[in-house]
């Protein structure tokens, strides 16, 4: 059995410059030197290439919808009580798909490719309709 575990990275240091950015109100997404895309949730490897070139670049917090449903019930925290809520798919502009969350918006008004803006609730980056150019 091994039983030294010192020198493994802790699972979330990867992600950590992704959340203490959020909780600062910017959004992060990894882009790899290698092949040029962007890609999230954030990974050592550029999942399109393996390239280990990948680095931290600020997204400009823009998407467009592609899906969501609504979710009545969930028992899992932080969810518990926050239900209903409107779990999302949005395609960053810089090009990764990104799972999160609709705010600021009834489910019935949600149109799939609508603009939406990056917004952040306790340090999360959830996502609200644009609304109108400018
Ligand atoms: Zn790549």
């Amino acid at each position: 059995m091994a039983t030294a575990h010192h020198d493994v990275p802790e699972p979330d240091a990867l992600t950590r410059p992704y959340w203490e950015a959020a909780a600062q109100g910017r959004l992060l997404v990894r882009r790899c030197g290698a092949c040029g895309r962007a890609h999230h949730y954030p990974r050592e490897f550029c999942p399109h290439c393996w390239s280990e070139e990948v680095t931290w670049e600020e997204a400009a917090g823009r998407a467009t919808l592609y899906t969501w449903s609504t979710v009545h019930h969930n028992d899992l925290p932080p969810f518990t009580g926050r239900t209903p809520y409107t779990a999302a798919v949005v395609d960053l502009a810089e090009g990764p798909r990104m799972m999160t969350e609709v705010v600021g918006c009834e489910a019935a008004d949600l149109v799939a490719g609508m603009a939406l803006r990056v917004a952040f609730r306790d340090g999360t980056p959830v996502f609200e309709p644009a609304g109108p150019a400018g």
